[in-house]
């Protein structure tokens, strides 16, 4: 079993332990639904902030796609964090933000 010893790039330190036990939802490319839910946990920069995840749980949940919609909805109800992994960048939708950044 290898070890997993995350170091921020930019900041040349170790990521720290964020949170222990959040979910990782697998989605789809051709349709953004959930294939896979995975336990791991959220380490964060204690410098820059970045946040990632790491130290996968072995084994991900796989049933039936309706069944892991259902769960991803139920366990956000819960309180608990999902963190969704696409297969490749999602277009990202504006959020009332005008489409140029205003200039400094
Ligand atoms: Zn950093």
């Amino acid at each position: 079993m290898s070890r997993t010893k995350p170091i921020c790039v930019e900041c040349e330190i170790e990521l720290k332990v964020e949170r222990c036990g959040v979910y990782v939802a697998e989605l789809f490319q051709h349709d953004e639904k959930v294939y896979s839910i995975t336990m791991a946990d959220m380490h964060k920069c204690p410098g820059c902030g970045i946040k990632i995840i790491t130290g996968f749980a072995g084994r991900s949940t796989e049933h039936h796609q309706e069944d892991l919609e259902l769960k991803v909805r139920e366990l956000i109800k819960r309180g608990e964090i999902v963190i969704k992994s696409h297969e490749r960048l999602p277009k990202r939708q504006p959020e009332g933000q005008p489409d140029a950044m205003p200039a400094l």
